[in-house]
């Protein structure tokens, strides 16, 4: 059954599902070392989080045109809507690496963003990634893109990529400007590096919110402050599991961050290629005991909307009859 979901981290080019992958890298003359369906999901096994990046970055460069991103960003809407999705934050990278024209990713995202709105009635705002390989020049370039764009959604700017060889402070003057302009910072840290990575988020980039950050667990120092300012995490459980950040869903430590009263919203990160989707994390949260309306609470909290959006989307989660929801802790097929 769908209840109202808000998803606050999903990566637009890890939304691709196979088929659409296979079709627009065919259309662009772009090779893939895959040329089927099961090719691309073999592609898809990861043996850590190092080569989950390099299969990424390899398979997000078949994406080249405004139309590709345009129709990545509908296709993945149509997808979270039909698992209940009312507001989605997502992310993009904009691939300085090879030398793609920002203009480009940033158009056809927004295109996307403003059609699916019209088709499904979805509200998607866009959080763009600075990748923790690029240059603070680059870093810098992708804010400058991020203000261009901001009437047409772009709300925040986000920090990707391996974490522990790529602390957040010296990106930390770029995130000045962000804000500074009015822009949120909403950094991943936490994920496979420590405590540290979480500490750096919320004191070098002014973190709104952190990407991820269960590593906090290690710090029951951070946690409390964690929970004291309310600052909210976009937990992925799924990916935890799929890229071997936890060992298995079990021993997640979502629960025991809940408990101690931090916010934590749910999140997909990159459906496709973690074989997820929203119900999926759900019905993970769900095994893990927690209840499906404290993450749309959590949602609505961590969301970087308008408030004419926010308090649509708070009546929308105080009207929904939430009793016909299974509890938390039944077994979802
Ligand atoms: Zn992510």
């Amino acid at each position: 059954m769908t209840y109202p979901k808000i998803e606050l981290h999903v990566h637009l080019e890890g939304t691709v599902r196979p088929e659409t992958l296979l079709e627009i890298a065919r259309r662009n003359g772009y090779a893939l070392p895959a040329d089927s369906v099961e090719g691309v999901r073999a592609l898809y096994e990861y043996r850590d989080f190092a080569h989950f990046i390099e299969i990424f970055m390899l398979t997000s460069a078949a994406l080249e045109r405004e139309d590709d991103f345009r129709q990545i960003t509908v296709e993945y809407a149509e997808e979270a809507a039909r698992h209940g999705a009312v507001y989605l934050e997502a992310i993009f990278a904009l691939g300085l690496w090879r030398g793609l024209d920002s203009d480009i990713v940033f158009s056809g995202v927004c295109d996307g963003a403003a059609e699916a709105r019209d088709r499904y009635g979805i509200e998607i705002r866009l959080t763009p990634d600075i990748a923790r390989v690029y240059s603070l020049d680059e870093a810098f370039q992708v804010v400058r893109y991020a203000l261009k764009y901001r009437d047409r959604g772009v709300v925040g700017v986000g920090l990707g990529g391996p974490e522990a060889e790529h602390p957040p402070e010296p990106y930390a003057p770029a995130f000045d400007l962000a804000r500074s302009e009015g822009l949120a910072s909403v950094p991943h840290a936490g994920e496979h590096a420590g405590p540290s990575s979480i500490r750096g988020a919320l004191d070098a980039l002014g973190a709104h919110r952190i990407r991820h950050g269960i590593r906090a667990i290690d710090d029951p120092e951070l946690v409390r402050e964690l929970a004291d300012r309310r600052v909210v995490l976009d937990v992925c459980p799924i990916s935890n599991v799929r890229t071997r950040a936890v060992p298995s869903l079990r021993r997640h430590p979502l629960p025991e961050l809940v408990a101690a009263g931090v916010v934590c919203s749910l999140s997909t990160d990159d459906p496709a290629m973690f074989g997820t989707d929203l119900s999926t994390e759900y019905a993970a949260a769900s095994e893990l005991g927690l209840e499906p309306r404290s993450f749309y609470e959590a949602g609505l909290e961590g969301a970087l909307c308008d408030e004419p959006t926010r308090s649509r989307l708070r009546e929308l989660g105080e009207t929904f009859d939430w009793a016909v929801v299974p509890s938390a802790g039944v077994e979802v097929p």
